[in-house]
């Protein structure tokens, strides 16, 4: 099978220009102009199109059980929307509870995965507590070629664990060459004040925020990375929401601490008065770390084209309007999620690119190369180069559209993002040459994804 993209403007990190790309075997084998290709090559034209690497979402959730039910998406639609929006592999959290046995838990999201999804995919495997043959199994994890673990400082006596246990599981890390990433709210902290708040009888969406403010996030970054500073591990903040939380991250790369940033799709757009409309309505913006004050968004872009932030992913988390109503009598029991997995690249693309907040240079980085390399995927992934996956997106920046729930693949019944405009999408979307997506249409190959094996690399 033989593919030829002609004539579009490629773009990768530190590159651009017009050309064409060859791929045989599902790999690239020559860039280049005025490229020969065989009889029965599939060819596409480019001409007036961007070609970018296929996009990496550093941060998903797709299998999921969590408060009191799972998640909506299954790999296989997840990973169609994944692709119709330009995204070619995803990460996605794998979450066994602390009451449950991890490498069992590893096992069960691996079949979810496996046969299902359309495009590639890879593990962050949580730490969700720290006994006694934890270390057996994490590397055996890591044998498997899952290099990258994932902590919690939130969700006391569910997934998240103490001081001890992160200081544990970064001590492994480090003499395992693995990256852990770390969702960073102090946990004591969230409880008491959801307490409290309640026992005010504030029970609406609109106190989710307030229950976990901007400091907490704050002190749970500079937690996090103290305990990288004491350990010399590699960590990866996910989900950073606010200046307070990005303050302290630096200051600690400031100090050589080995600290990455990552922002996710819903703080660059949506603030928390989106959390405080009344009813459902409300709780379908609520996720953690919260909606933020607005003048974040500033904090937030600005980040992303400094490199301050390394990667935008999405933390995508669909839970659809009857669950959300969970949390009617009480905002502690809103499932927490905003999915994004088929929008974040567009909307990327229209509010970073064409807004002129963002150069395409950095959006290629933060949506795609940056996660490629922190996570030992590149340059097999994130780059367009001879002997690269062909995972590429052939973009058309003169497409105009409107995102809505009724036309979107994510299986919800609403979109957070209902309404807003964009400015370009995919025309083309391969996964290693296979063409999978055309036009916002997936005509390609269910089952197609492969898991990638990743080895360890921050020694
Ligand atoms: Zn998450």
């Amino acid at each position: 099978m033989t593919l030829l993209i002609r004539n579009g403007e490629i773009v990768t990190v530190g590159s651009r220009a017009r050309g064409d790309i060859f791929v045989e075997n599902e790999a690239i084998t020559r860039i280049g102009r005025n490229l020969e290709a065989p009889a029965g090559t599939e060819v596409i034209d480019a001409t007036g199109k961007l070609v970018f690497p296929g996009f990496i979402d550093p941060h998903v959730h797709i299998y999921l059980p969590f408060m009191a039910t799972f998640a909506k998406d299954t790999h296989e639609t997840a990973s169609i929307a994944a692709l119709i929006g330009g995204t070619t592999t995803y990460i996605e959290m794998c979450c066994p509870n602390r009451n449950d046995d991890a490498l069992a838990g590893y096992q069960l999201w691996k079949a979810k995965a496996e046969g299902y999804s359309a495009c590639d995919y890879a593990f962050h495997m949580a730490v969700t507590k720290f006994g006694d043959e934890t270390e057996a199994q994490l590397r055996q994890i890591v044998a498997d070629g899952t290099a990258s673990f994932k902590i919690f400082l939130a969700y006391k006596n569910f997934f998240g664990v103490d001081d001890g246990e992160m200081y544990q599981t970064l001590e492994l890390a480090k003499r395992l060459g693995v990256i852990v990433t770390a969702h960073c709210e102090d946990a004591e902290l969230v409880a008491r004040l959801q307490q409290k708040l309640l026992a005010e009888g504030k029970t609406g969406p609109e106190w989710h925020e307030p229950s976990r403010p901007e400091s907490v996030e704050a002190e749970g970054t500079g937690r996090f990375a103290t305990f990288l500073e004491n350990t010399g591990a590699a960590g990866y903040v996910v989900h950073l929401s606010c200046e307070k939380a990005l303050q302290a991250a630096l200051a600690a790369k400031s100090r050589g601490v080995r600290i990455h940033v990552e922002s996710v799709l819903p703080h660059f757009l949506l603030d928390k008065t989106f959390a405080e409309r009344p009813g459902v309505d409300g709780m379908k913006h609520v996720m953690s770390p919260p909606l933020r004050a607005k003048q974040n968004q500033a904090v937030l872009w600005n980040g992303v084209a400094t490199g301050a932030i390394d990667t935008v992913g999405t933390d995508h988390c669909p839970f659809d309007t009857a669950q959300k109503l969970l949390g009617k009598d009480s905002f502690v029991n809103i499932p927490n999620g905003i999915p994004g997995i088929e929008d974040r690249v567009n909307l990327l693309y229209t509010f970073g690119v064409k807004r002129g907040r963002l150069d395409l240079d950095r959006f290629v980085d933060a949506a795609s190369t940056r996660a490629a390399k922190l996570f030992g995927l590149f340059p097999r992934k994130g780059t367009i180069a001879v002997g690269s996956d062909a995972d590429l997106v052939v973009y058309d920046p003169e497409y105009r559209g409107v995102i809505s729930a009724k036309s979107q693949h994510v299986n919800n019944d609403y979109n957070a993002f209902e309404g807003l405009q964009i400015e370009g999408r995919p025309s083309v979307v391969t996964v290693r040459g296979k063409v999978q997506v055309r036009d916002g249409k997936f005509i390609g190959e269910r089952g197609r994804g492969r898991f990638l094996k990743r080895e360890p690399s921050h020694f």
